[in-house]
């Protein structure tokens, strides 16, 4: 049963009438009407006027196998037939989900072998907060409470992961955050590096961290919390220095180090995970959005050894969602995970598609006169608009421009994201090199038109 067919305008007006969409104006999105999205396959989406889309953006950073996989699809059928649903609360557990849990041990480095269920990546992060706060309970350190996160920070929309994220006009609404987080810079080279290499400018952002510990006190910080490149605030990729040392600097102060991998998670460096590209361990790391790649929700938190140790001493956890290890959502995932790890999509990503995708990306943006940091690893990708490369000045009122290039981009079917002035991409892991030339080619000109607009406005 396929949904009622209606024309475009039926939807939109359906949508308008009822339905509140997330971080959106809902006023303004009723009066332009949002765009309907049909069908997809591989890397292309279809919007109910027929438009055929480059999807840029793989979903929302998740659509990691890509679209259209029947296995998937096979999959979550036959799992519903057989048990849609049972819960893992009261001594109980199912295949879909042990079958899970041991081929994601095995994808894992070693010392992450045990995995706590959630639907999202907010309720990852929620969840790990909860974890990491009994975790120094049962040792008896029932001070070390408060969790240090980074402006511009991304950690979910949930009272907790809001909290923790750095994002300020999400605090603004609804009186945020809530006690027991703080917040250090982030790790910007080109903002905030001033005369520095970036070598020299990843310490400095690291050494922040040490100085927010010791302006807490060591004895109540319990975690600090990052994304190994930090996502929905611009794709800002740290300097090859900085995690080493805030790993170190956890070490020395005795501060868990949480690693939120819902967006780097599963293959999207070129790595299975984040932190493998940047070379550290965190004690505890998040994830979602790839470990379906999105055909179902589902976020797991990953525990290691010394954490997961200190909560099975600690009697009960009492925490847990009804769906957590739901049997239709780890069905689809164990089976995502198959497809990533035997079609080599994520060593493609490592040694073919990634390279190529940094090199063209590079190639194609470097050349424009507004544009400036381009930059990129594996299969995510950005760059900023700015007023003046020569001084690396960025536009007064950030974000402006970054939403009139995005539109420019949609209304020519291709997506890419604007997070502020960062114009961002993560396409589906199994674009191919032809296809990576096809969506240069669309944002090329896309940018030419930009430009010629900002300097029509008079904004330069
Ligand atoms: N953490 C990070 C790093 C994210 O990028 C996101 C979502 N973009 C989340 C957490 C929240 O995930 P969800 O939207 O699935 O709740």
């Amino acid at each position: 049963m396929q949904n009622q067919q209606r024309t475009t305008e039926q939807w939109r007006q359906l949508d308008a009438a009822h339905h509140l969409h997330p971080f959106t104006d809902t006023q303004s999105l009723n009066q332009q009407g949002a765009r309907v999205m049909t069908r997809s396959e591989g890397i292309y989406l279809w919007d109910s006027e027929g438009n055929k889309i480059i999807d840029g953006m793989a979903g929302l950073w998740c659509v990691n196998i890509g679209y259209g996989r029947k296995e998937l699809s096979d999959v979550a059928k036959s799992q519903m037939d057989e048990l849609p649903f049972y819960n893992t609360f009261f001594k109980t557990t199912h295949p879909a989900v042990v079958e899970l849990s041991h081929l994601l041990a095995q994808v894992t480095p070693a010392g992450y072998e045990h995995v706590f269920y959630t639907n999202s990546g907010s309720e990852a992060v929620d969840t790990m907060i909860r974890m990491v706060r009994h975790y120094w309970d049962v040792q008896g350190k029932k001070d070390k409470k408060t969790l240090i996160g980074r402006w511009n920070g991304y950690h979910g929309s949930t009272i907790g992961g809001s909290s923790l994220g750095g994002m300020k006009y999400m605090h603004e609404q609804g009186d945020l955050p809530i006690p027991g987080m703080a917040h250090v810079e982030q790790p910007w080279w080109y903002k905030y590096g001033k005369d520095l290499s970036p070598d020299e400018f990843g310490v400095e952002a690291a050494r922040w961290v040490e100085e927010k510990i010791l302006e807490i006190g060591p004895e109540k910080v319990a975690a600090f919390v990052g994304e190994p490149i930090q996502g929905a605030g611009g794709v800002i990729i740290p300097p090859a220095t900085y995690w080493p040392e805030v790993e170190r600097i956890c070490r020395k102060y005795d501060v868990l180090l949480v690693a939120d991998e819902v967006i780097c998670g599963f293959g999207r460096t070129g790595e299975w995970f984040g932190f493998e590209h940047f070379g550290f361990r965190p004690d505890i790391f998040t994830t979602a959005k790839g470990l379906s790649s999105g055909y179902l929700p589902i976020g797991a938190v990953f525990v290691g050894e010394r954490v997961a140790q200190g909560l099975i001493a600690g009697g009960d956890f009492n925490h847990g969602f009804t769906y957590s290890g739901h049997p239709v959502a780890s069905a689809v995932a164990r089976v995502n995970i198959e497809l990533l790890r035997d079609e080599g999509i994520i060593d493609r990503v490592k040694n073919e598609t990634g390279p190529y995708m940094q090199k063209r990306w590079r190639e194609t943006f470097s050349q424009f006169e507004h544009v400036d940091d381009v930059r990129g690893v594996g299969l995510i990708q950005a760059f900023t608009l700015v007023k003046d490369k020569s001084k690396r000045e960025l536009f007064p009122e950030f974000g402006d421009v970054g939403l009139m290039c995005r539109d420019i981009f949609f209304s020519n079917n291709l997506i890419m994201r604007a997070c502020g002035d960062h114009i961002v991409s993560a396409p589906p892991l199994v674009i191919s090199k032809a296809e990576i030339d096809e969506m240069l080619g669309v944002a090329a000109r896309c940018m030419e038109t930009f430009e010629r607009k900002l300097k029509d406005s008079g904004l330069v």
